[in-house]
């Protein structure tokens, strides 16, 4: 049978471009629709604009240390009216630049909700399309509990678009969207307390990374509260919320942001008209090749709910493109030693196994941690101190995680995800010559076992 492609893509976000552009290129016929922004998360409500305000938030950072260095500044004044229009005019720029990526390659743009209606058809506007293949890439969308009043809540969706600073924030969750949003408004000058529900955030990172970070959150002023919910938000006569927790305190806020995670993006898609499966947790169910419970439809990145970040999102994508339409280039996604960072202030970078997880895996471990003032603050009053840690395998000297707090983490572990992927050893790291004075060159001078 004749159909109108070999592959309709949905949704324009980092898996489903990588797998559209790649796929066209290899010859394939290749439609891709979008409903909301070219891009996806990513580009238009995540990692990019996230980042624009983390560079934003730490221009405070960079003023109080220019002091040390015999700079005198008048008093600053942040206005977060221009930030954003100056994140959005960017953001604008760069959803021209993945239509441009999309059509170049050949691919059909079509703007406008896709929903499937059959194993090899799809939907968009009214007009229906058939496809050898479908691909499903629809990404995430925020998760809010439901408590009485989580509608005067917002999201890290509505969080890129206020139209004032906030005066006082109060941020939900102890993942990767809470502690770096507690800590953009935070340094841009709200006065912010992050709550979450458990003993301490950042569940599943290295127990030395959650305390380090925990206490240079606490001296920069964050307001902390572990072991805390929210029971009910209501908003008061003056315009300002009350949040009541579940242990019957309050807490006035001007803002209640709710970073509790992401569900699959799956409202009207139609999967009821498939034979497409969702995993317990609610997610589209897949094999090794990223194939459905029904033949035709493949599904990558956050809507599969395995690793939920862009650069996995685009390893899928170019995994899918390349076993249907390039075969002899296939090779499969290595979920091993994945390099992430959290870009709080100050960030986390990590990569491989936490003291814990080697621990589980019953891997005898030695540990090497350093805690040390970089030499940049030395001439400051700031007292911030900077982890790196190295997990290594006693048996067998291989390196199995590294993890590290403080300036520019994300760039250093970087390099780092490659000495584990090529499977280091300690003995490698301590041959590897430093680059000095740097920071990052600790990860190669750490002697002696702290445990
Ligand atoms: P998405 O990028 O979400 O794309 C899905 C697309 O499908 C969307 O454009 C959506 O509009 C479209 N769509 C949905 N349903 C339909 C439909 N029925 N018809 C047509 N189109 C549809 N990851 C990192 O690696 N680093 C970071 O720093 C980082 N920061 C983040 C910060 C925030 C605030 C958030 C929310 C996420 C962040 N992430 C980060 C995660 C990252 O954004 C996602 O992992 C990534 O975007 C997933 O890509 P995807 O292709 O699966 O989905
Ligand atoms: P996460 O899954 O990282 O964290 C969710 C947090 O919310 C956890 O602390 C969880 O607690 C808590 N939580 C979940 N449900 C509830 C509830 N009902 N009540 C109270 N607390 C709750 O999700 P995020 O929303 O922070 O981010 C989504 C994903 O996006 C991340 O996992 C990451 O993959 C990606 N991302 C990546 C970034 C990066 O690479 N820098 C930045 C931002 C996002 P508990 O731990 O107790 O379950």
């Amino acid at each position: 049978m004749a159909y109108d492609f070999d592959l309709f893509v949905i949704g324009a976000g980092s898996g489903g471009v990588r797998a559209a552009r790649f796929a066209a290129g290899f010859g394939a016929k290749v439609a891709v629709a979008e409903s909301r922004y070219l891009g996806g998360t990513c580009v238009n409500v995540g990692c990019v604009p996230k980042k624009l305000l983390v560079y934003g938030a730490h221009v405070a950072d960079e003023l109080e240390q220019a002091r040390g260095f015999g700079w005198s500044l008048e008093e600053g004044h942040f206005d977060w009216g221009t930030l954003i229009a100056n994140k959005d005019r960017e953001i604008q720029r760069l959803n021209g630049i993945y239509r441009k990526l999309l059509v170049d390659s050949g691919v059909t743009l079509l703007q406008g909700h896709a929903r499937i209606t059959g194993a090899n058809e799809v939907e968009v506007e009214g007009q229906r399309y058939s496809a050898e293949r479908i691909l499903i890439a629809v990404g995430g969308w925020p998760q809010v509990p439901d408590i009485p009043g989580k509608e005067l809540a917002i999201t890290s969706n509505e969080a890129f678009y206020l139209k004032q600073l906030p005066r006082r924030m109060l941020v939900v969750g102890g993942g990767y969207i809470a502690v770096e949003f507690a800590g953009i408004f935070q340094g841009l000058g709200s006065a912010t307390t992050l709550l979450y529900r458990g003993d301490l955030f950042l569940r599943g990172f290295d127990g030395s990374v959650r305390e380090h970070l925990k206490e240079e959150l606490e001296k920069r002023g964050l307001d902390l509260q572990f072991n805390s919910d929210i029971r009910r938000i209501e908003k008061l006569d003056d315009g300002s919320l009350k949040a009541t927790l579940k242990d019957g305190g309050e807490l006035i806020t001007d803002c209640v942001f709710y970073a509790t995670g992401r569900r699959p993006m799956l409202d009207d898609l139609g999967l009821e008209h498939t034979g497409v499966e969702l995993d317990e947790r609610g997610f589209i169910k897949v094999d090794e090749h990223y194939q459905t419970t029904e033949s035709s439809i493949l599904a990558i990145g956050d809507v599969i709910g395995r690793v939920q970040l862009t650069p996995v999102a685009l390893a899928e994508g170019m995994a899918v493109a390349r076993r249907l339409f390039k075969p002899e280039q296939f090779r499969p996604v290595d979920y091993q030693n994945i390099p992430t960072a959290v870009f709080s202030q100050p960030p986390i970078g990590t990569v491989g196994l936490t003291e814990e997880q080697a621990r589980d895996n019953g891997h005898s471990v030695k540990i090497f941690e350093s805690r040390f003032r970089p030499m940049k603050l030395t001439l400051t009053d700031i007292q911030e101190k900077t982890l790196m840690k190295l997990v290594v395998d006693a048996d067998n000297d291989r390196v199995l995680g590294c993890h590290m707090v403080g300036p520019d983490a994300g760039e250093i572990i970087q390099g780092l995800g490659v000495a584990l992927k090529a499977g280091a050893t300690k003995q490698q790291f301590d041959e590897t010559i430093g680059v000095h004075p740097t920071s990052a060159e600790e990860f190669v001078t750490l002697r002696t076992p702290t445990r």
